[in-house]
């Protein structure tokens, strides 16, 4: 791949590689994803990350760390840390605000995002059912959350919910849930590809807090999830790049030592041509990744790169399984990252659902780079 590409070049990706780099090879177990989080903190590496930041991190994160432990990262990096940053930082947020902010940042409390809704489907939040009642100085929360990452090992969740039944945008916004607050429970999720990433439901059982928990003034919520969102497709993006590259080397190692006939299996016409379509398909998430960054329309290219992203990094992983042969299989091979991949078409946006709103947007997107 061009070593132009920002994706995993970007400014602030060598740096920002190198103190991650520092940060993780010292940890015993970088499948403990709180351990992490915590190295992350006391290493500075929570503070203003921003889109040119995130390659570096993710990469060397995807380098060290299982899926499940960088998905728990990502979701927190991309999106809920700077949707409570912005808070935090605004001026008049309340302390409840400002302190899961500072222990966050320090790594001291793990963050969750929690917008998809027991009542309705992930991909029509606009239905989704848990709500809550205000008051001048107190809110009460009802409801459930599924397939929440980090609802496991999070100390506060960021709750979408509506506060007005009207099916508009503005019936949204965020509360700030500590997850040992009365009346929650969360139940983890058993069995699934991604150990490490802490996934599990929450219950929200008329949940009483102080008011100084609204993130964010009510009405705001479903705008701010929007322009959240593009920034965790995009750290989804960049993490894909990552982990095709890292495929990539290895199965060409792999590929340039096996015997196959009189030769290597690297010699071998339609293996390369096989191999070559692979690291095309990596070329294109790369340029993805890249096109979104330099755009003006996050939410239509955060789509459209979530789509690129999905395909490409299944039709990447799954062949260069197939080229391992039976190695795929072993434990920890390219079999099971290809099972835990393929939330790539689920978590963050479902891909038909993608293609529903890229499709919203033609003709527009057909008119020269309107992007
Ligand atoms: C590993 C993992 C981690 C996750 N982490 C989080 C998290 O931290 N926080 C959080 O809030 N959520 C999280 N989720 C939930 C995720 O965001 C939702 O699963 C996703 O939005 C899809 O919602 P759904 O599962 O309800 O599926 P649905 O919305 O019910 O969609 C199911 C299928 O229906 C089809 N479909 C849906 N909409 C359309 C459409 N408009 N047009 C055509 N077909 C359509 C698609 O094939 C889709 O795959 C996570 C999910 C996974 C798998």
């Amino acid at each position: 791949m061009a070593s132009t590409t920002a994706a995993p070049h970007a400014p602030g990706a060598g740096d920002t590689a190198a103190r991650t780099g520092a940060a993780v090879r010292q940890l015993a177990d970088p499948g403990d994803a709180r351990a992490v989080w915590q190295a992350l903190g006391a290493h500075g590496l929570l503070r203003d990350l921003g889109a040119a930041e995130l390659p570096g991190l993710l990469r060397v994160l995807d380098t060290y760390c299982p899926a499940g432990v960088v998905l728990s990262i990502c979701v927190q990096v991309a999106s809920a840390l700077p949707i409570l940053g912005e808070q935090a930082g605004a001026g008049p947020a309340d302390e409840p605000v400002r302190a899961a902010y500072r222990e966050a940042t320090a790594g001291r409390a793990v963050l969750a995002l929690a917008a998809t809704d027991r009542d309705g489907a992930g991909s029509d939040l606009m239905q989704l059912g848990t709500t809550v009642r205000l008051d001048d100085s107190s809110l009460v929360i009802e409801g459930g959350k599924r397939w929440i990452t980090n609802a496991c090992t999070a100390a506060y969740a960021l709750v979408l919910a509506r506060h007005r039944p009207q099916q508009h945008f503005t019936s949204f916004l965020w509360v700030l849930v500590p997850l040992d607050a009365p009346g929650v429970r969360v139940s983890a999720t058993h069995g699934t590809p991604l150990p490490g990433a802490g996934l599990g439901d929450l219950y929200l059982d008329d949940v009483r807090l102080d008011r100084s928990h609204l993130v964010g003034r009510p009405g705001r919520g479903m705008v701010t999830f929007a322009r959240h969102i593009a920034m965790e497709r995009y750290a989804g993006g960049v993490w894909a790049a990552a982990m095709c590259r890292r495929v990539l080397t290895d199965t060409h190692r792999r590929l340039a030592e096996r015997p196959l006939g009189t030769g290597r299996a690297w010699d071998n016409p339609a293996i390369r041509e096989r191999f070559a379509r692979c690291v095309v398909e990596a070329w294109r998430i790369e340029a993805a990744c890249d096109a979104h960054r330099a755009g003006s329309e996050p939410l239509v290219t955060s789509m459209l790169l979530k789509v690129a992203v999905a395909q490409g990094l299944d039709t990447v992983l799954g062949e260069c399984a197939a080229l391992l042969g039976a190695e795929a299989f072993a434990e920890g091979g390219l079999a099971q990252l290809r099972a835990a991949a393929g939330m790539f078409a689920t978590a963050g946006g479902a891909t038909e659902a993608m293609l529903a709103g890229i499709a919203d947007h033609v003709p527009g997107l057909l008119e020269d780079r309107p992007w």
